[in-house]
């Protein structure tokens, strides 16, 4: 390794982006046909060819590619601000509650820089979560404190309070939650949200909402009573903009502040903003596709549940979590990630990519011609197993 690179680096594992697989294959070279790819919970849909033309006419007609971009992201932070009030039936929200990200991605690394750098905190989640929490915390040496979770995903809040009360040298600064969660799909519970509503004003509470428009569940509302809390939300799932990288941060004017100085200057491309922008705009066409989501979501959920091999949870999201029972485990002569892997394998054999992570699979719900075939390779999948 090279000398001048931190130590603690050499053990982190980098998040493995899409298009999935360790080898960086879309799918095995064998596989030639339809690729379904359903490992990163992306909307299904691309953008509308009016709205593709309209950013295409914007690129030609009114980008200046030799220009900076907005640094300021004043246009886009107040359309957002309206779109959140709506989003929560509040009135509150402003411009200055309110940071833009490369994807919220870099906000989740501002907000650990604004907290916990230097030695000054450790970060807690509830595993299984986003793990981007956890290796972000690593690059910057923050230590990452975890606790589990129970059958149905809910959080081990003893645990949790034992880590914020009890934490050594260095204190639990933040507490990580997504709403609903992934990889599982299950929203907090009352139970969860009354939890967070006691966490101490010193510690703060990163509520992420990437899957807001799937759940219509929100603690925005609640913001105002809790300096402490901050809400993540996305345009990379059902604002079907991925591709642009754009998140954003609501919180207190304080944070929001704090959040704007460390961020870099120009963090977000003229031509992401301006689709930003559209989108928002446009969000009632852009969400008339959501309740085919979820009804395809609940049969995808309901014909698993039909298949023996496999434990299915309920979802509050676009995606859908399942492993296989021990029984399936146990006739397969094999260790429980070997067996998993199998599946995995040849689902991707099939063109079917999925994200194998905690134990189990999870599976976005897609068109519906992709979640017949996630239900048909998934039966062959098993059978070979
Ligand atoms: C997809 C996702 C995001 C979005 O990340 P971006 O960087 O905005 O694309 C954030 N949090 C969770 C939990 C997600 O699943």
């Amino acid at each position: 390794m090279l000398s001048f690179i931190r130590a603690d680096l050499s053990q982190l594992v980098a998040y493995t982006p899409h298009p999935g697989g360790a080898e960086g294959h879309a799918a095995t070279p064998e596989h030639t046909g339809q690729i379904d790819r359903l490992d990163t919970n992306e909307s299904p849909y691309d953008l509308p060819d009016e709205l593709k033309q309209k950013l295409a006419w914007a690129y030609q007609h009114e980008l200046e590619a030799n220009r900076y971009p907005d640094g300021g992201h004043a246009a886009l932070k107040a359309a957002i601000a309206h779109y959140a009030n709506d989003s929560a039936q509040v009135d509150w929200v402003q411009p200055e509650h309110i940071s833009v990200s490369s994807g919220s991605d870099e906000l989740i690394r501002s907000l650990l820089i604004a907290t916990c750098l230097g030695g000054e905190g450790s970060i807690l989640v509830a595993e299984p979560t986003f793990s981007m929490y956890g290796i972000t915390a690593k690059t910057l040496g923050i230590p990452v404190v975890t606790v589990g979770r129970d059958e149905q995903f809910q959080i081990d809040l003893a645990a949790a309070n034992q880590a914020i009360a009890h934490s050594s040298s260095v204190p639990v600064r933040v507490v990580f939650v997504v709403h609903p969660n992934s990889p599982t799909g299950n929203a907090l519970t009352e139970a969860e949200i009354e939890w967070l509503r006691q966490i101490p004003d010193t510690v703060l509470v990163v509520i992420d909402e990437a899957y807001f428009e799937f759940s219509q569940t929100s603690l925005l509302s609640e913001l105002p009573l809790h300096p402490n809390w901050v809400v993540l939300r996305t345009f990379s799932k059902a604002f079907r903009l991925a591709s642009h990288r754009v998140g954003y941060a609501i919180a207190h004017p304080e944070l929001t502040a704090t959040l704007e100085k460390i961020r870099l200057p120009y963090n977000l491309p003229s031509m992401s903003q301006t689709a930003a922008l559209l989108t928002v705009s446009q969000a009632e066409t852009l969400m008339t596709v959501i309740p085919t989501i979820l009804q395809e979501r609940d049969r995808l959920y309901q014909q698993l549940t039909t298949v023996h091999q496999l434990r299915v949870w309920p979802s509050d999201s676009n995606l859908v979590f399942v492993r296989l029972t021990s029984d399936a485990v146990a006739a397969s002569g094999r260790s429980p990630e070997a067996a998993l892997d199998a599946v995995f394998q040849s689902l991707k054999q099939q063109g079917t990519l999925v994200r194998k992570i905690s134990g189990g699979l999870r599976i976005t719900v897609g068109k519906p011609e992709e979640n017949e075939r996630t239900l048909a390779h998934l039966v062959v999948a098993l059978q070979a197993l």
